[in-house]
């Protein structure tokens, strides 16, 4: 089965993601998008959607640097001394989506400027016994 004939579910959003594709959805009638995907569109209320693979390209809109984080983030050695940086981005395409931002100096957050152009990459974790982890990030392209 193609991407383009499966269901849109946040699981085959997901498991494009594992393989390093970033998917939305595009209404047929408005032509609104939405990263993760939606089979509603909130803009017309159309059910009429379609899958549509992002270019990865956007902009940083917001990002924080954080210190203390999730339990998985503080299990790949982010801490106060490392933080990580988690960014909103708007894409080329208009949807927003997050991810952690790479490629920038985390401990100086005044030297990461709003509307830094970025490119979507996908940060694989190892994680024991189970498959590799995939999640979103973007770094300055
Ligand atoms: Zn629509």
């Amino acid at each position: 089965m193609s991407e383009s004939e499966k269901e849109i579910t946040i699981q085959n959003y997901l498991e494009a993601l594992q393989n390093e594709k970033l998917m939305g959805s595009k209404c047929k009638k408005c032509g609104e998008m939405f990263v993760p995907p939606r089979k509603l569109c909130t803009k017309c209320n159309s059910t009429e959607l379609k899958w549509i693979e992002m270019s990865g390209k956007g902009k940083i809109t917001a990002f924080s640097c954080i210190g203390v984080g999730a339990t998985f983030m503080a299990s790949k050695g982010y801490s106060m001394k490392k933080p990580y940086c988690f960014s909103v981005v708007k894409l080329d395409e208009g949807p927003m989506i997050s991810g952690q931002l790479i490629g920038v100096d985390e401990t100086k957050p005044d030297t990461i400027k709003i509307d830094t152009p970025v490119k979507a990459i996908f940060l694989k974790t190892d994680i024991k016994g189970e498959e590799p982890r995939i999640d979103l990030g973007f770094i300055p392209s």
